[in-house]
């Protein structure tokens, strides 16, 4: 067993999706952040627990053919682009190995593996981002908090975002600076500016800026309005959100328009999709687009179909299949993201198509004792993946097919697997980088009702 302080020489062998190399050091697994597949390295053990430890590099004797130079200044302050020190061609064999790892050691299935789609834009494709704000030496600063810390590292021109952003952010911390209006202070839970979160339609170039505050400051923050829409033609949104609780959660309930539309609109596999402040909507649109395809080509309905999307958010996936399908049911638990996916069927002319607010499994299982039999289910839960109840009720309705996207491969495996012992197949994985750069990496998964 390696002991604390030991140095030793090792070559990394894997990497995990936080972005940490493994090596083994006597026989232990040791995570060592910041190095890649192929690296010798002299390593230090810092930690060492029951079955692995944590290393850190003292110096790479031979470096990996995957290393590319890096060239954000802020990489390893933010914590952000986990993988931004190798070839883009080496983080999608990454991300592909942590989508086929999930399902074959986790769910200990043996699929085909479709061709994973990496991204042609590997920069600047994010179509959101939310700055928190802090004070640092008297003033209001924005930037990233350092990884697992809330001690702000300054920046607003990150790589992944849209180069415009920095413009509009130095605009609001030049304003808010002017007048003085302080940012939000964690500790004591006092100040007023919280967050600057800012989404862009990638296809419309609709902006909408929403400045995150504990109270109401609608009245000073009339003339920042005035300024940013005269300097910025895309802006077509302005919203103040108020968040007045001590939490580590982001938006608050309540919104206030202070200038222009409520919603900014995008387009998303051809519909127009109408977006609220609080609704999700996937931050990189062009891979998105591929992702919905894959779902879509899964799914292959023939247009006789009933599909229920279960966590449908603002509706873009059910919407992007409704002209194959006879019906489309969705289920969300965020109410704003239901009225937009109502509002997004009827704008673009689709009236075979109904949506539910509440929680999925409990929704979908009420409608279903009401006569809801849909012949293929799309599932696309949040990281921690569907509850025990939703898969049940998920597997009681017996649809045909059910397509699953995730952006947790770890939890989509074991939901994958909880499936396959209620009576499917599962028939084809596919993995999707929607964000390149970082650790993290999205998959689809079909799966068929087996014949009895
Ligand atoms: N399919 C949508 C949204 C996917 S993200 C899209 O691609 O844009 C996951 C969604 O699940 C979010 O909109 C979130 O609000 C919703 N959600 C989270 N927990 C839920 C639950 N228990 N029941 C229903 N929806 C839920």
């Amino acid at each position: 067993m390696p002991e604390k302080n030991q140095v030793c020489t090792a070559e990394i062998t894997a990497l995990t999706s936080e972005g940490s190399g493994v090596c083994r050091v006597d026989g232990m697994a040791v995570f060592v952040p910041e190095t890649a597949v192929g690296d010798v390295c002299e390593i230090k053990i810092v930690k060492v627990l029951k079955s692995y430890a944590y290393g850190i590099v003292e110096k790479i004797i031979t470096p990996s053919a995957d290393r590319i130079e890096n060239t954000c200044p802020v990489y390893k302050k933010c914590g952000g682009c986990l993988l931004r020190h190798i070839s883009y061609e080496a983080e999608c064999r990454t991300k592909n190995g942590i989508v086929r790892d999930a399902f074959e050691r986790i769910g200990g299935l043996s699929p085909e593996f479709d061709t994973f789609l990496g991204a042609e834009d590997t920069e600047h494709y994010r179509n959101k981002a939310q700055y928190p704000v802090a004070n640092i030496d008297g003033k209001a600063v924005c930037g990233f908090f350092a990884p697992r810390s809330h001690r702000l590292v300054p920046v607003t021109d990150c790589a992944l975002q849209p180069k415009m952003f920095r413009d509009i952010l130095d605009t609001v911390i030049a304003y808010i600076n002017e007048k003085k209006i302080s940012a939000y202070d964690e500790a004591s839970n006092t100040g007023i500016v919280r967050h600057i979160y800012i989404r862009r339609g990638a296809h419309s170039g609709e902006i909408m800026v929403c400045i995150v505050v504990r109270k109401d400051i609608s009245r000073q923050l009339s003339a920042l309005c005035r300024q940013l829409s005269e300097k910025f033609s895309g802006i077509k949104s302005i919203i103040m959100n108020i968040n007045d609780r001590k939490t580590n959660v982001i938006l608050g309930d309540k919104c206030v328009t202070l200038w222009g539309n409520d919603t900014i609109s995008d387009v998303m596999c051809g519909n127009t999709v109408e977006i609220s402040p609080l609704s999700f909507y996937q931050v990189n649109t062009v891979q998105a687009e591929r992702l919905y395809g894959k779902a879509l080509e899964y799914a292959s309905p023939k247009g006789d179909e009933v599909i229920a999307d279960l966590y449908c958010g603002a509706g873009t996936i059910g919407l992007s299949m409704a002209k194959q399908a006879k019906k489309i049911v969705g289920v969300e638990i965020i109410p704003q993201a239901v009225e937009n996916a109502k509002r997004n069927a009827q704008r673009n002319n689709i009236n075979t198509a109904d949506f539910y607010c509440g929680d999925a499994g409990e929704v979908f299982g009420k409608l279903r004792k009401k006569g809801c039999a849909p012949d293929i289910i799309v599932v696309d839960p949040p990281r921690k993946g569907c509850s025990a109840e939703t898969i049940d009720v998920i597997a009681e309705a017996a649809p045909k097919k059910i397509v699953m996207i995730s952006c947790n491969p770890a939890t989509a495996a074991r939901d994958t697997k909880l499936l396959s012992e209620k009576g499917y197949n599962v028939e084809k994985i596919c993995g999707v980088d929607l964000f390149p750069r970082t650790g993290h990496v999205e998959c689809v998964v079909l799966m068929s009702r087996k014949v009895i």
